[in-house]
């Protein structure tokens, strides 16, 4: 397999509502915060979006889009074909037909701008980095909040920008154009359904703004 360019893909991920992608619970929990954390530099404690998150989402994304040919598998696990142009970008999962992955995608950092926002509420009001949602699970019967029904999790706050870093590794007899167009599908779709948890209930709605796709030489 002989390398014949990099080609990158940037862009602003702007969260349209409130973003959820968990943390562990082992991470820092202040008191009468919230269990449910997101992820964290474990240092200066910004959040950010796991490439991974990205990554897994588009894949399955295109998995369900008819015209990718990827075999949706009883198991709800990612396409092995190893011959679909989605396991051609992604990887293949399982021993056979073993794909080498094509799509790199960086974990996203906060913006400068989006970072000072948020350290400016810190300061002023101590929230820290994150909002926090409580949600109520209804009791049919009474039509109030049911016992116990009350959780709460972190979010970033809607308005928080990221910076999206993703990488195309194409190898000599690569059909550039068609992995082109099958990850810049997977990034319109993404926008139209959602990033993270509990989209079913309007979160991770995002926007991709100043996409910009260039060879890296
Ligand atoms: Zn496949």
């Amino acid at each position: 397999m002989i390398i014949k360019k990099f080609i990158a893909i940037t862009g602003i991920i702007h969260c349209e509502a409130g973003l959820r992608i968990g943390g562990t619970k082992e991470g820092i929990v202040e008191p009468g915060g919230s269990e449910n954390t997101i992820i964290r530099h474990p240092i200066t404690l910004l959040p950010y979006i796991l490439g991974s998150s990205i990554k897994g989402k588009m894949r399955s994304l295109l998995e369900s889009d008819a015209s990718s040919g990827a075999q949706i598998l009883d198991d709800g696990k990612p396409c092995k074909c190893g011959r679909c142009l989605v396991c051609k970008v992604f990887g293949s999962h399982g021993m056979s037909n073993k794909e080498i992955t094509r799509i790199l995608v960086r974990d996203c950092s906060i913006t400068p701008e989006s970072e000072s926002v948020l350290r400016t509420a810190q300061e002023e009001r101590g929230i820290n980095f994150a909002e926090i949602k409580s949600e109520n699970i209804i009791n049919r019967k009474t039509g109030t909040a049911a016992d116990k029904g009350l959780r709460t999790q972190e979010r970033v706050p809607a308005g928080t920008e990221f910076n999206m870093n993703i990488t195309i590794k194409l190898f000599k007899d690569d059909d550039e154009d068609n992995i082109l167009k099958i990850v810049n599908k997977g990034i319109d779709l993404l926008q139209k359904d959602y990033l993270g948890s509990s989209g079913s209930r309007g979160y991770g709605k995002i926007k991709i703004n100043n996409l910009e796709i260039r060879e890296i030489n």
